[in-house]
């Protein structure tokens, strides 16, 4: 309830940052001095040394480098608790490849991610509402590479379009969209290793494919109140964004460069919907790209979203910090 009401008190957008510890495998990297600082009496702050100069930033909240998952799944937790209520949500990590977001989403087996958890305590909360309230989950899962949309739930990968419901509802739908009915966290750990499986396996077709593809997780809940029979639409955006690192600045060419121009566009969409949100503007630009577009029932108005930059503390990487947490603060 704590939560709840600070979710209220900030605004429907939060922004969190988690600072990735130095791994062994980072170390051998020139220019491996650490210039991100948290402060411990000051969860919202952090500071980057850049050229001399401390700049300091203010967020929402800052994860340190040795904060746990657990941790980091707790301020998330409220929002899935909303998503069962019937809300919409959108949780993205945002951030250079290799900062983090895949951990910080998926995890790995001995440290599960957001994904993970967050299914696990929406199956809870459903148990422990089954004696007034009973609920029907389903997932997709899509992947974003080059503004081009993949079924990640088919082994072939199969291309999809999105489109606008002709009845004049104006909802989006996507046609051919693998949806997968799930009774239990043990049968949705089956389908999030299927997605990642394929995910690989798209991935060995195209140089670094990951790292340059958005994976988003939609898991919708449909509630029927058992006395009154009321219904209830709930749906989770879990969103693994492609690396926001400027790879037009080392020379790309060709299709590099189409491709680098492409994530590009949808993180700018991203940032701009969000700031126009912010704003509350009367047009919000969702069409500018596949994401924002795909996305566009859950960003806005009564829909909650939290968005998590990665950044690393190593200063090889200051640039590209500095970066993440502009666009942080520009969302903010
Ligand atoms: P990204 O998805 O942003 O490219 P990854 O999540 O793949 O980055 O992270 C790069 C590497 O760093 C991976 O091996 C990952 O396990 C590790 N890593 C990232 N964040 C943490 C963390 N908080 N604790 C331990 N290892 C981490
Ligand atoms: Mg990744």
């Amino acid at each position: 309830k704590y939560h709840e009401q600070l979710v209220e008190l900030k605004g429907n957008i939060r922004v969190l940052c988690r600072v990735k510890p130095v791994l062994k495998e980072d170390q051998h990297e020139e220019g491996q001095a650490v210039v991100v600082t948290t402060d411990p009496n000051n969860e919202s702050a952090l500071t980057v040394l850049s050229k001399g100069k401390a700049k300091n930033f203010e967020l929402d909240k800052v994860f340190h480098p040795q904060a746990t998952q657990e941790e980091v799944f707790q301020e998330i937790e409220p929002l899935i608790t909303s998503c069962i209520d019937g809300y919409h949500v959108c949780i993205f990590a945002y951030g250079q490849t290799g900062s983090g977001k895949t951990y910080t989403m998926e995890g790995t087996v001995e440290n599960p991610g957001i994904n993970q958890r967050a299914l696990k305590h929406l199956f809870n909360e459903i148990e422990e509402r089954k004696d007034m309230w009973t609920y029907t989950v389903s997932v997709s899962s899509v992947e974003i590479y080059n503004e081009v949309l993949r079924d990640l739930l088919t082994k072939d990968g199969e291309k999809l379009d999105i489109k606008i419901n002709p009845d004049g509802t104006g909802q989006l739908h996507v046609p051919g969209l693998r949806v997968m009915e799930v009774k239990s966290f043990q049968h949705i750990k089956k389908i999030l290793a299927i997605a990642r499986k394929n995910r690989i396996t798209f991935g060995t077709q195209m140089n670094q494919h990951s790292s340059r593809s958005h994976a988003l997780l939609t898991v919708t809940v449909l509630g029927t109140d058992l006395a009154s029979g009321a219904k209830t639409t709930g749906k989770l955006n879990l969103v693994d964004l492609a690396g926001s690192e400027r790879v037009w600045k080392s020379g790309a060419e060709g299709e590099r460069l189409k491709e680098a121009q492409n994530i590009n566009r949808s993180l700018l969409a991203l940032g701009d919907v969000i700031q126009a949100l912010k704003a509350h503007q009367t047009h919000i630009p969702f069409r500018n790209s596949r994401l924002t577009y795909l996305l566009q029932d859950s960003l806005g108005k009564g829909n909650k979203t939290a968005m998590v930059v990665q950044v690393s503390s190593l200063e090889s990487n200051v640039g590209e910090t500095l970066c993440s947490l502009k666009f942080a603060q520009r969302v903010c």
